[in-house]
């Protein structure tokens, strides 16, 4: 015999019109009943008084009624049984009984004497993901059930559906199984379903038809994608879903292992970050290779940390794909300053302390003299550095001799919303002497809000401050 490595066997029970019993007659027989009943099972409940819900469904003729103490003749008339009485004695003949006569028992709480358990579920009928730990971790198996609940989209059961009807029609086009195969992993990708998703079932039927007529080869596609700051997290969803669909990931050298991870398996991973030599050669060349592979009918994302239209040059990246008539999606993601933002508890902006925020660049590559910093110390706004770290002193310098006071409020937040997260609050006066050895990437931000950072810093961020500060 081979070695057991699963607990339990995951079924799919069909309980349509199959008689169920459920010995107990409270609270929690109510909950299973309404559970059986969803799944169309005839439901006997055998207890000696009612849950006044579990009468409620009696008089509208939903279940049957077996009065009394638990009766173990009823057993060998039903499918399975679930014990949901408040004695543990009971619970325990019930299954003893059950075993015997080679039913499916459940007792409710107690995984370890039940022979099936229930798991959790998330429900896209007729699509079911069912979660289970061998009920050795039934929280474990709730966080899995809602974050497969928030990733799974909320008509995927509209695309069972509308798959299942074209089912004949594309077995009498396709008749080989391995091109259906092709096929259906091609439509699932591509507009089709999108349109289904989306509610168009109309327009699905016809790229649908347009696939089957094999007029169009999957025309390529760039998307543009914010990874966010590095904590896969705080992905956007839809980033998720265009990681999981492309064939290409051409990425920038700040996005992390833990989020490239999440692309499908066999598309290609492309680092172009800063590979030395001149910057702008190199984004002509990142530029050429997405186009390329665009032409070729990839669907290329470019995942860049952050936002992509914050400092990342999608700009261009963008233009390029226009001039050249290539389609495109842009999606946003979460920019350093505001990860660096919630990390140190510093607002952007504030009703009386800043009017606005300045996303400004500490360094170009082209080193022209970058920032109007007596523009920005009168703004009375929120300063947010990027590509800073490295010149911190010396931008210190320049905004006070823009007109700013040492004492202006500033802090800098290095490796924001990773775990090696820190904070190094300060002023503008002695801000440049404290980091220096700061780790990277690291966002400086200035302005009266960022006196709040000791205030408002979430329970994370405090430890970190003071660890820097150690
Ligand atoms: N598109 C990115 C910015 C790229 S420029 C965005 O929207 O965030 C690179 C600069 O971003 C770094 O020099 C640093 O200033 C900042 N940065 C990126 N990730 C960061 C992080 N996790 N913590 C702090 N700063 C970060």
């Amino acid at each position: 015999m081979t070695q057991a490595t699963m607990d339990h066997l995951p079924l799919f029970a069909d309980l349509n019109a199959r008689p169920c019993l459920i010995v107990g007659g409270g609270p929690v027989a109510l909950r299973k009943a309404r559970q059986l009943l969803r799944a169309g099972a005839a439901v006997t409940v055998n207890a000696p008084a009612l849950h006044p819900g579990i009468e409620a469904l009696l008089q509208a003729g939903r279940l049957r009624h077996a009065p009394g103490p638990f009766d173990a003749a009823l057993i060998g008339e039903h499918f399975l049984v679930i014990a949901a009485t408040d004695d543990p004695d009971t619970n325990a003949r019930i299954a003893a009984a059950s075993e015997q006569a080679m039913r499916l028992c459940n007792i409710v709480d107690d995984g370890e004497r039940s022979s099936f358990i229930m798991p959790a579920v998330v429900d896209r009928a007729p699509v079911v993901v069912a979660v289970g730990s061998g009920g050795r971790a039934p929280m474990l198996a709730r966080v899995l059930r809602q974050r497969l609940d928030a990733w799974l989209h909320p008509r995927t059961g509209a695309l069972a559906d509308w798959l299942a009807a074209w089912r004949q029609p594309l077995r009498e086009r396709l008749p080989k199984l391995d091109q259906r195969v092709a096929f259906l992993q091609q439509l699932l990708d591509g507009p089709a379903a999108a349109h289904v998703l989306a509610g168009r079932r109309h327009a699905a039927d016809r790229a649908l038809e347009t696939q089957l007529d094999g007029q169009r080869p999957q025309a390529g596609e760039a998307w543009l994608v914010g990874a966010g700051p590095g904590d896969p997290s705080l992905l956007t969803l839809r980033a998720l879903e265009l990681l999981q669909r492309a064939d290409a990931v051409l990425h920038d050298a700040l996005v992390p292992d833990a989020i490239l991870d999440l692309a499908r398996r066999d598309a290609e991973r492309v680092c172009v970050g800063k590979r030395g030599g001149q910057p702008s050669t190199a984004q002509d060349a990142i530029i050429d290779e997405m186009l390329r592979r665009v032409r070729e009918g990839q669907r290329v994302c470019r995942l860049k940390g952050g936002d992509p239209l914050v400092f990342a040059r999608g700009g261009e990246e963008l233009q390029a794909l226009a001039a050249a008539g290539l389609p495109f999606e842009i999606v946003p993601g979460v920019t350093a300053a505001s990860a660096a933002a919630a990390a140190a508890g510093i607002p952007l902006t504030h009703r009386r302390l800043a009017a606005g925020v300045s996303f400004v660049a500490g360094y170009r590559a082209d080193d022209q003299a970058i920032t109007d910093w007596a523009a920005l110390a009168r703004s009375g706004h929120t300063l947010a550095v990027y590509m800073g770290a490295g010149r911190l002193a010396e931008i210190c310098a320049a905004l006070r001799s823009a007109g700013l006071p040492a004492t202006t409020p500033a802090a800098l937040i290095a490796r924001a919303a990773l775990p090696e997260q820190r904070v190094y609050a300060g002023d503008i006066g002695s801000l440049g002497a404290r980091a220096a050895a700061a780790d990277r990437p690291a966002l400086l931000l200035v302005g009266e809000t960022a006196a709040l950072a000791g205030e408002l810093a979430d329970g994370r961020a405090r430890g970190d401050r003071q660890a820097a500060a150690g």
